[in-house]
C-alpha cells in the first residue's frame, strides 16, 4: 500500500494521498483525461489499453460528431497541448469535428504529452482485475478491503503478468461488446454462427460505394441506424442496393425526433433518415422483431421476421433473404473483468448501481438534458475502484464526454478529500 495516509472522511469513503498508484483500464478520451488529470496531481499512474490508443474512436473516425470541440476537450488537455508543441493548431471551440478530427487534432497529441506518454501501455489487455488476498464473498471491512492492494492481471502478447494499485478506474468503454440482434434483446437462433459478418456501426461512404446490387438490412433505430440509412442511401447512384430497415418500435417515424433539437447535426441526421423511408428508397418493417438468422452457403443471410400483432397486422412472420446485416442494437460493458470485486450493478442498465438509479430516475431524457451528477454517485461498495466514461452508464447511450469530465473533477475530490478540487476550473 503505497499511500501515505488514508483518510476516512465524513461521507464514508476513502481519501488517498499521492503517489498512490493508480491503474486505468483503456486508454479512449476518458482514459487519457483521467490519467492527466490523475498525474498532474501527483499519482502514478499505469493506463493501460489492449488495442492502440482511442481505438473506439477510431472505429467511427468517419461520423460527424453533435457535440463541438469546446465540449470535447478539456481546458487542462488543450493546456498540456499548448505547452508541449506550441505550433499545434487546436480547432476553434466551436468547432464541429469528425471522430478523426477529434483524434488527429486532440486526442492523439494529448496522449503524446509529458504528463502522460511514458505512463501509457498500448497492446496490452485487462484480462481481470480482484484484490490480492480477499475475495468477493469476505465481508471484511472497507478498512480492510482497502489495505489490500488491487490486483490486475494483464496480457501482452502471449506474456501474462500482474500489477498492483491502490486506485483501479474502468474506463474501458462499451464498443467491445455488441448486443444481440434477437428477440426480447436476446440471441436470434443461430446468431452465434455467424454475428461475426454483421457490421456495427456505420459504413464509410466508401465502403457504402462498394455495396453494388447488395440486398442490406439494417436493424435498429438508434442513430448509428441513421447514419447508415443516410450513407447507404447517399451512395446509390453507385451502389444500386435494396435496403430493408427493421425497427421494434413502430412509431410513424423510425428515429424518435426531439422537439426543437439545438443539436444541428443531430437535427438534420434524423430528418434525413426518416426521409430515406419517405421517399422509398428505404423499405421499412416496423414494431418487429429477429427470430432466427442462418447465414447460407453463398454467404448470405436468411431472417426470420416475426411482426408484432397490433391490431393494424396480424402479427405475420417475414422471411428475408440479405447479403450485408448492419446490426445496430446497441452496445453493453463487459462487467466480467472486475466479477471478483464487490460492485452493485443495475437490474436494467448493467452500469455501477448509484449512477444508474440517478439516470433511471431522471427517465430516458435527452443526452443534453441530463440531471446534475454528484461524487457519490461514483463509490462502489469496493472501495477505490471506479468506473468512469461511457462505461459507467452502461446500456444507457446518453453518455457524452462533457459529464466524463464532470466525473473525473469529482472523482479527484473523492480520491483528494478535497470538495473544491477542479482543475478545469483552474485553467479556465
Ligand atoms: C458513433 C458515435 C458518435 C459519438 N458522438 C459523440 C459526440 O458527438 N459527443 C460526445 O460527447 N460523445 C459522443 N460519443 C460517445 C463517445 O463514445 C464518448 O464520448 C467517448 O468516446 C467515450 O470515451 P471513453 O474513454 O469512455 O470510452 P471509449 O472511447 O470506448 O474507450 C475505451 C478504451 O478502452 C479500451 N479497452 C477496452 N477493454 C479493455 C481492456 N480489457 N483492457 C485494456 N483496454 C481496454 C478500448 O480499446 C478503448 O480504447 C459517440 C459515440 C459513438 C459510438
Amino acid at each position: 500500500m503505497q499511500a501515505k495516509a488514508i483518510a476516512e472522511n465524513e461521507t464514508n469513503f476513502m481519501a488517498i494521498d499521492t503517489p498512490a498508484h493508480i491503474i486505468i483500464i483503456g486508454a479512449g478520451p476518458i482514459g487519457l483525461e483521467t490519467a492527466l488529470y490523475s498525474r498532474y496531481l501527483g499519482y502514478q499512474v499505469t493506463l493501460i489499453e489492449k488495442d492502440e490508443v482511442c481505438q473506439h474512436v477510431l472505429r467511427w473516425q468517419h461520423i460527424s460528431m453533435f457535440s463541438r470541440f469546446g465540449d470535447n476537450s478539456s481546458t487542462l488537455g488543450r493546456a498540456a497541448i499548448a505547452g508541449q508543441s506550441p505550433e499545434h493548431p487546436l480547432d476553434a471551440l466551436d468547432q464541429l469535428q469528425t471522430g478523426a478530427q477529434w483524434f488527429k487534432n486532440y486526442l492523439e497529441p494529448l496522449s503524446h504529452t509529458d504528463l502522460i506518454v511514458d505512463h501509457i501501455r498500448t497492446n496490452t489487455k485487462v484480462l481481470s482485475v480482484s484484490r490480492s488476498w480477499l475475495i468477493k464473498t469476505d465481508l471484511a471491512d472497507r478498512q480492510s478491503r482497502v489495505a489490500d492492494s488491487f490486483r490486475v492481471l494483464i496480457q501482452d502478447g502471449n506474456q501474462e503478468t500482474v500489477i498492483t494499485a491502490d486506485i483501479v478506474i474502468d474506463t474501458s468503454g462499451v464498443l467491445g461488446q455488441p448486443n444481440p440482434i434477437g428477440a426480447g434483446g436476446g440471441t436470434a437462433i443461430g446468431e452465434n454462427n455467424c454475428h461475426q459478418q454483421f457490421h456495427r456501426l456505420s459504413p464509410t461512404a466508401e465502403q457504402a460505394a462498394t455495396l453494388t446490387n447488395q440486398r442490406i438490412l439494417v436493424v435498429g433505430s438508434g442513430h448509428t441506424a441513421a447514419h447508415t440509412l443516410v450513407n447507404l442511401t447517399q451512395a446509390r447512384s453507385t451502389a444500386d442496393a435494396t435496403i430493408t430497415w427493421i425497427t421494434r418500435n413502430s412509431n410513424q417515424l423510425g428515429i424518435a425526433t426531439i422537439a426543437n433539437d439545438p443539436l444541428s447535426t443531430r437535427r438534420d441526421l434524423v430528418q434525413q433518415a426518416n426521409q430515406t423511408v419517405a421517399s422509398k428508397q428505404v423499405t421499412r418493417i416496423a414494431g418487429t422483431i429477429i427470430h432466427r438468422i442462418t447465414q447460407q452457403d453463398a454467404g448470405t443471410f436468411e431472417v426470420e421476421l416475426h411482426q408484432q400483432d397490433d391490431g393494424e397486422n396480424d402479427g405475420r412472420q417475414i422471411t428475408l433473404v440479405v447479403d450485408q446485416v448492419f446490426a445496430h442494437t446497441g452496445f453493453q460493458p463487459d462487467n466480467s473483468i472486475f466479477r471478483e470485486l464487490q460492485v452493485h450493478l443495475c437490474y436494467a442498465t448493467e452500469g455501477p448501481i448509484k449512477l444508474a438509479a440517478k439516470l433511471l430516475d431522471h427517465g430516458p431524457e435527452d443526452c443534453l438534458d441530463q440531471s446534475p451528477l454528484s461524487a457519490t454517485d461514483l463509490i462502489n461498495p469496493e472501495p477505490n475502484f471506479y468506473v468512469l466514461g461511457v462505461k459507467s452508464y452502461g446500456r444507457n447511450s446518453n453518455f457524452l464526454f462533457s459529464v466524463g469530465l464532470q466525473q473525473i473533477t469529482q472523482l479527484f475530490q473523492i480520491i483528494g478529500d478535497r470538495k473544491d478540487l477542479d482543475l478545469y476550473a483552474t485553467f479556465k
